[in-house]
C-alpha cells in the first residue's frame, strides 16, 4: 500500500460533508442525554420524527462525543 488516498475518496468525503453541513444550517441540534444527535426543524419535529422529550444537550455535548441518528442524517 502506497498510501495514496483514491480521488474518488476524497471526492465522496468532501460530498458528504457539504451535504452534512446543508442539514446543519438547515435544523437545528437535539441531541439526547446519551449523546444521540437528531435534527429538528422549527416546528419542534425530528427528521427520524423522533419526539422531541427532555433536555436538549447540544449546548454541553461537542459534536465529537455525539452519535449521529442515522435517519436524520441520511
Ligand atoms: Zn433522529
Amino acid at each position: 500500500m502506497g498510501g495514496a488516498i483514491p480521488p474518488f475518496f476524497i471526492y465522496e468525503v468532501k460530498m458528504r460533508n457539504i451535504e452534512k453541513e446543508i442539514l446543519l444550517e438547515t435544523y437545528r441540534p437535539w441531541v439526547k442525554k446519551l449523546g444521540q444527535w437528531h435534527l429538528a426543524d422549527d416546528d419542534g419535529k425530528t427528521r427520524c420524527g423522533k419526539p422531541m422529550l427532555g433536555n436538549n444537550y447540544a449546548k454541553y455535548i461537542p459534536e465529537n462525543e455525539r452519535t449521529e441518528c442515522p435517519d436524520c442524517f441520511k
